[in-house]
C-alpha cells in the first residue's frame, strides 16, 4: 500500500490548505498511482479555493514486485537512503538484492529507466515510430495535460508548465505544443544527428533556466516562432538549430484537441479503426 504524507501549501490566491502526497508507490498494488505518474498527474493538488492545479515534486521511490525494480526518484546523488522521505523507515529495503536498484533525478528519467526495465514498456517503446500520431490539448481543464500518447492501453501524458505560457498568447502555446510533439520525452521525430546537436546547444545555454531538454525545445520554438529577429539576436544558437530543421518537421504527426473531453473522444475513435 502506497505511503503517503500531508504538507500545507499556500495559494497565491491566499488561501492555506493540507495536501496530501504519495512517497511510496507500488507500482503493482496501485496501478492508479503508476498510471498518474505516466499522464503526469502524480501528486498534484488543487486549491479549494480557487482551481490552481499544484504538482508537488517530493522524491519518493517508486517499487514494481513483479518486475523487481526499485527507483529513487528526486533524490540527489549522494543522498543518504530514504533521508528525505518521512516515515520511510521499515518500508526500506534491506537486504533484497535480487531488486535491481535505479536512483534517479525526476519523473523523465524515472520514465527513461522504464523504457529500458519495465517489459510493458520495453513492448511499446520497440513500436513507437515517426508516424505515430501524438494527440495533445492545450491547458484546458483542471489538469493542464498538453502531450498525450496511447499505445496497447499503455496513456503517457506531458503537462504544460504554467510557468511557461502564463499570459502568453494562443498562438504562442500551440507552436510550443507542435514542438513538443516533435520531440518529447516518449519519441522523437528529430534524426538522432539532429537531437544530438539540441543536445549540445541545450549543454551550452539554456534558455528557460532550469528546464528540461524537451521543454527547453519548446519554449526556445515557441519564442523563435513568435518573434525570430527578437529571438535570434538573444538566443544565436537555438535559432540556428531551428533554421537548419526547416518547416517539414514541424507540419506532421500530431492532432490538435480543443480541450480534454475533445481528445479523450479522438483517443477512442482512434482505438476504434481497425488495426
Ligand atoms: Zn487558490
Amino acid at each position: 500500500m502506497a505511503l503517503i504524507n500531508k504538507c500545507d501549501i499556500t495559494c497565491r490566491c491566499g488561501e492555506r490548505f493540507t495536501a496530501e502526497y504519495v512517497s511510496y508507490v507500488f507500482a503493482d498494488i496501485d496501478p492508479e498511482l503508476k498510471d498518474a505518474i505516466l499522464k503526469d498527474h502524480f501528486n498534484c493538488a488543487v486549491c479549494p479555493q480557487c482551481g490552481m492545479t499544484f504538482f508537488q515534486e517530493h522524491p519518493f521511490i517508486y517499487r514494481d514486485e513483479a518486475n523487481k525494480l526499485w527507483i529513487e526518484v528526486g533524490y540527489p546523488p549522494n543522498a543518504a537512503k530514504g533521508k528525505d522521505i518521512p516515515a520511510i523507515q521499515g518500508h526500506y529495503l534491506e537486504g533484497q538484492e535480487n531488486y535491481r536498484q535505479f536512483k534517479v533525478a525526476d519523473r523523465a528519467a524515472l520514465i527513461a529507466v522504464l523504457f529500458s526495465e519495465d517489459p510493458e514498456f520495453k513492448k511499446i517503446s520497440s513500436r513507437l515510430d515517426e508516424n505515430e500520431p501524438v494527440f495533445i490539448a492545450p491547458q484546458k481543464g483542471d489538469i493542464p495535460v498538453v502531450l498525450f500518447y496511447e499505445y496497447q492501453g499503455l496513456q503517457l501524458g506531458q503537462r504544460l508548465h504554467a510557468s511557461h505560457h502564463d499570459g502568453k498568447p494562443d498562438t504562442w502555446v500551440s507552436n510550443y505544443c507542435t514542438a513538443l510533439a516533435v520531440h518529447n520525452l516518449f519519441n522523437s521525430r528529430l534524426k538522432p544527428a539532429d537531437a544530438e546537436r539540441w543536445n549540445a546547444v541545450w549543454q551550452t545555454t539554456k534558455h528557460v533556466a532550469a528546464s528540461g531538454i524537451y521543454e527547453d525545445f519548446a519554449v526556445s520554438f515557441a519564442d523563435f516562432m513568435d518573434d525570430a529577429k527578437a529571438f535570434s539576436d538573444n538566443w544565436p544558437l537555438q535559432s540556428q538549430f531551428f533554421t537548419s530543421l526547416g518547416s517539414a518537421i514541424f507540419n506532421s504527426g500530431h492532432y490538435f484537441a480543443a480541450s480534454f473531453a475533445e481528445l479523450e473522444s479522438a483517443l477512442q475513435a482512434e482505438q476504434a479503426q481497425p488495426a
